[in-house]
């Protein structure tokens, strides 16, 4: 079997559903091919954009600050590429910040129309709690997830919710880490209780995860239960805000939130989670969605294996499935499978490849990786404010997006790249993940456009 694109992307994570919606938005017959979820859906679901700089250990000012900086003193980071002028040989930070401020504000105006709208903009940080009690710096945020009333209100009474059979959360240690981080800062709240409350989703109440519990709260009688069971917690405690795992329904969690709060007569905030992340579920089949609404094809299923390149262009990709194998040919191509998680760069023990295009993969300082075992590229140290030199690793781009050879040669002239199959950014360090994958994602489809348009 046969297909034809005008864009095929490969990969639907959050890059490759930005790229192809972007494409289908222009009118022109765009293909997503995955072989299945990725790094994108076990995300916290919060869009970090840049939260420190590489190795730094406090955080930015903010955002915007931090995409400044970025571009003075990073030029193979994936942001400065998108600024980078070739005739001056430099990267211009309004530049940079122009692509990414234009990337988020279509991200922010695409989920407004969603069941889950976000929070922020580039000039603040934000700083919503995590299930341990603790806080990271992220840029925008499910609108379920805003803590900013916790700091607005000093005479708050924070009650911390866990649910009895779900192990990923202690409503107690966070409660008590929440409680310490604040004392030593001087602010609020007042005071701080927890409770453990009992849902037994579906007739199960041990070893619980949180998409069951989500799925349960998707369900009328399962909201239901969860205000009966909080109703009391809160009388006894005051409480002003309720704070929660990630579980209030994978499709409409902010009429949950609005339901819950009517109802109860306290705020609810749900915390940033672990995979398998509900809020980073709902990210994906949100971005699933709004692909569909903008006529792009979703080719679930299919791993591409191997490539055609004539003439210094990709011609076509093959892609497997369990029961059939077909060509699909476009003309112009979006690589954006991801990196050790997603699967377009794997570690063997002769080394680090890139899996669809035998590409070369380089460090964030366009080192070459050849033949180095992925061992050698970690620290020994597992938590570190510099990160792993491993997870800047990746396909080489130059300022077009488009990957490069070992010798510094585009590869094609028709295949972009976008996402963290993309060198040069630490994301887990940095806490530029589903910002760089947004922000590559959107430029990577309009330069698809373009290279279809020529
Ligand atoms: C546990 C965890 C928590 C995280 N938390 C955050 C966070 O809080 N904030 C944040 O900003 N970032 C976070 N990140 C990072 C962020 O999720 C990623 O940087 C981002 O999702 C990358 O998006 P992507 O589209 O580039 O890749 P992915 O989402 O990994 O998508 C890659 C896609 O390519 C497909 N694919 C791969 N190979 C092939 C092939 N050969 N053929 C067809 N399809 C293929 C995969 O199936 C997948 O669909 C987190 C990551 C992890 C793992």
């Amino acid at each position: 079997m046969n297909l034809d694109a005008d864009v095929l992307v490969i990969g639907s994570g959050m890059a490759g559903l930005v790229a192809g919606t972007v494409s289908a938005s222009a009118g022109l017959k765009t293909i997503v091919v995955t072989r299945g979820q990725g790094a994108t859906a076990d995300s916290s679901g919060a869009l970090d954009i840049l939260g420190y700089l590489p190795e730094a250990g406090s955080a930015v000012g903010s955002p915007l600050e931090g995409l400044y900086a970025i571009s003075a003193l990073h030029p193979l980071h994936p942001y400065s590429l998108l600024g980078f002028e070739a005739e001056e040989g430099s990267v211009n930070g309004d530049r940079v910040v122009e692509q990414v401020r234009a990337a988020t504000e279509w991200f922010l105006e695409q989920m407004r129309a969603s069941s889950i709208p976000y929070i922020g903009t580039l000039d603040e940080l934000l700083w919503p709690l995590t299930m341990l009690g603790t806080t990271k710096p992220t840029a925008l945020l499910q609108k379920t997830m805003d803590p900013r009333s916790l700091d607005e209100e000093s005479d708050s009474t924070v009650l911390f919710a866990g649910v009895r059979g779900f192990p990923d959360f202690h409503s107690s240690l966070a409660a008590k880490a929440f409680l310490e981080a604040r004392q030593s800062e001087g602010t609020g709240p007042r005071r701080v209780s927890n409770c453990t409350i009992d849902l037994v989703p579906f007739g199960v109440s041990h070893n619980l995860s949180a998409i069951e519990i989500a799925r349960h709260l998707d369900r009328p009688e399962g909201v239901d239960a969860l205000v009966q069971q909080l109703r009391s917690s809160i009388e006894m405690s005051g409480a002003t805000h309720v704070v929660i795992p990630p579980i209030l329904g994978l499709r409409e969690p902010v009429a949950r939130k609005d339901f819950l709060e009517e109802q109860l007569g306290a705020t609810i905030i749900e915390l940033l989670g672990f995979p398998p992340s509900v809020p980073g579920v709902r990210l994906q089949l949100a971005l699933e969605d709004i692909l569909r609404m903008s006529g792009g094809t979703l080719l679930r299923g299919h791993e591409v294996a191997s490539a055609r390149i004539s003439d210094g262009r990709v011609l076509r990709v093959t892609a497997n499935a369990p029961a059939r194998s077909i060509e699909i040919e476009a003309s112009a191509f979006v690589l954006t499978t991801g990196k050790f998680i997603g699967g377009g760069i794997s570690g063997i023990t002769d080394g680090l490849h890139e899996t669809v295009f035998g590409l070369p993969v380089f460090d964030s300082h366009r080192e070459s990786t050849e033949g180095l075992r992925p061992q050698r590229l970690t620290d020994l140290v597992s938590i570190t404010s510099s990160g792993h030199r491993l997870f800047g690793c990746g396909v080489g781009c130059d300022e077009t997006l488009r990957p490069i050879t070992s010798d510094g040669d585009r590869y094609a002239s028709n295949l972009f790249c976008a996402g963290a199959v993309m060198a040069g950014h630490n994301w887990p360090q940095e806490k530029s993940g589903l910002g760089v994958a947004l922000s590559t994602g959107y430029v990577a489809g309009q330069a698809a456009i373009g290279k279809v348009r020529s």
